[in-house]
């Protein structure tokens, strides 16, 4: 399969991008830079994997950068299997109302929503002529409204909007045979998540591969769930 992935110079990014070469896929690896320096583990990969491996430089805060990064892959192939987006930050943590700066909100926003928005919009003449498409947006349960907690706006808001653009445009490319998931893939012990986090982001990576490669998971309608395709309330 040929699959496209943001944020994938490092954390869970990096973790899907080795673990989909591995399992024989060939990865557009986009990263907000090509400098060689920040692209060290992706170097590594590419000596193993060789041409499977192609980086992309994607901001996906700038639509102009979501248009090059199309145009730069559109150079080698016809088609996308699969789009990830698993760009993300994580700003304000555990703010409380009073103390939330919208300025960080309205960041926040750019990138966890509309970042994913703008990918999708792009790269959608790939994805239509993909095999079984499917879009997974790297969610998190802190975008679940069901399950709301105090603080965390910027980050809680920004999760819960990428959940409503996993509904809308589920309904919506569903004609073109496109599948879109949010993924909530545990908490990872990468820079975002933390030294104490529960698990290495190669566990959820495996997970999401899995999700990519069966044709028939999880369930068509659902639109959160866990890196084993288990269905959570959002
Ligand atoms: P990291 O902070 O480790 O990595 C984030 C990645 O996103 C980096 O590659 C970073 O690039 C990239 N990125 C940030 N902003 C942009 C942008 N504007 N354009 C393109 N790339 C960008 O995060 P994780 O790997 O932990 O998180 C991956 C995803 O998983 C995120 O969507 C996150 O919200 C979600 N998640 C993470 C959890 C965790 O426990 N870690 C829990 C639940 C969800 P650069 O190196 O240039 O900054």
């Amino acid at each position: 399969m040929k699959i496209f992935i943001t944020g994938a110079n490092r954390g869970l990014g990096l973790a899907l991008a080795k673990t989909a070469l591995e399992r024989g896929h060939e990865v557009f690896a986009g990263a907000r830079s090509l400098d060689p320096e920040k692209l060290s583990q992706l170097k590594d990969l590419q000596n193993r994997f060789g041409a499977k491996l192609i980086p992309v430089e994607i901001d996906v805060s700038d639509e102009s950068a979501v248009i090059r990064a199309f145009q730069q892959v559109k150079r080698h192939t016809e088609r996308l299997d699969a789009v990830i987006n698993n760009a993300g930050i994580l700003m304000g943590r555990e703010r409380s109302i009073a103390d939330t700066d919208l300025d960080e909100c309205m960041d926040t926003m750019n990138v966890n929503a509309f970042g994913p928005l703008r990918v999708i919009k792009h790269f959608l003449p790939l994805l239509k002529k993909g095999d079984n498409p499917t879009v997974i947006n790297v969610s998190s349960d802190a975008g679940s409204i069901s399950s709301a907690y105090g603080g965390d706006y910027a980050y809680g808001l920004s999760k819960a909007a990428l959940n409503m653009l996993t509904a809308k445009a589920k309904k919506e490319l569903k004609a073109s045979g496109i599948r879109v998931f949010s993924v909530h893939p545990g908490w990872m012990r990468t820079d975002m998540g933390g030294p104490s986090a529960e698990i290495e982001p190669e566990i959820p990576a495996a997970g999401i591969c899995k999700m990519i490669e069966f044709s028939d998971f999880p369930e068509q309608d659902l639109i959160l769930v866990d890196y084993e395709g288990k269905p959570m309330d959002i």
